[in-house]
């Protein structure tokens, strides 16, 4: 393969592994704090780069630990039919089909039925949507979507953070893993946002992977180029060999991007 390099100021040290014109090419992006606006989910600055990628033939696989059901109710707004990867890496969809990498809800929620006497807490599954809206902020229709899950269970830690700990060791020794996010202790299955990204390995696209927070790692480092996008809130992501936004959410996104495709050579959108 004789790839032209790509080198974007200093710190990409896997520039070898990409790509000229003739290679194909695939962005996959978290949606919060990265293609969308962390307080208000807008996401006006990277529509013109979605316009210049689908020109290209250049797929967008969103990478969220929202469900199925959530981004589905929100893919029309962006334009997209690709495949995209849900609920933090547990399953890859495309049209009715999902490749599964995580665990079944309901094995998770076996798992978590004896630990009820030792430890306190109250997931999904044990409230109503009313209480859904009440943690999450959400509206009702979007509330259901979020409680629409199929591998994997939010909980309110409702105990001590030394049981915390001891409940995320038990839990991962019967073959599950848990995410510490805001609001919520996700449990999930043995997979994370970078482990269906081998599935597309079978083909030969290059792999442009962006994100925010830790749960993106994973996804970074199993990317050619990761980028991190920076945060409004001043949280900086540790991560090696990536590309870094200056500007933050989907202008920064929209920053990078901007920079990859000019230096690919990919040429500007004719609908601008
Ligand atoms: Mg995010």
């Amino acid at each position: 393969m004789s790839g032209v390099p790509l080198a974007i100021g200093t710190g990409c040290a896997k520039k070898e592994a990409v790509a000229d014109k003739s290679m194909a090419l695939m962005v996959v992006s978290d949606l919060d704090g990265t293609l969308l606006d962390h307080g208000d989910y807008s996401f006006d600055p990277v529509l013109p780069i979605l316009d210049r990628m689908d020109e290209a033939g250049i797929p967008l696989v969103v990478n969220t630990s929202k469900t199925r059901a959530e981004w589905l109710a929100m893919r029309g707004d962006f334009g997209n039919e690709d495949p995209f990867i849900v609920e933090n890496g547990s399953a890859l969809c495309d049209g009715g089909d999902c490749e599964v990498f995580g665990t079944p809800r309901e094995e998770i929620l076996e798992t978590l039925k004896p630990l009820r006497a030792k430890y306190r807490f109250k997931g999904y599954s044990d409230a109503t949507i009313a209480e859904i809206m009440e943690w999450t902020g959400l509206g009702r229709q979007s509330a259901e979507r979020s409680a629409d899950r199929h591998y994997s269970e939010p909980l309110v830690w409702q105990d001590s953070e030394e049981n915390e700990e001891e409940f995320c060791q038990l839990l991962e020794e019967r073959g599950l893993t848990t995410l510490r996010g805001g609001r919520f202790l996700h449990v999930l299955g043995q997979t994370d946002k970078g482990k269906p990204l081998a599935y597309f390995r079978k083909g030969e696209a290059a792999i442009i992977a962006l994100g925010d927070r830790p749960n993106d790692l994973a996804m970074l480092k199993a990317a050619d180029i990761g980028v991190v996008i920076a945060s409004p809130d001043g949280f900086v992501l540790e991560a090696e060999d990536v590309l870094r936004s200056t500007e933050t959410g989907p202008r920064g996104w929209a920053e990078v991007m901007t920079q990859i495709l000019d230096q690919l050579n990919i040429p500007q959108s004719t609908n601008g």
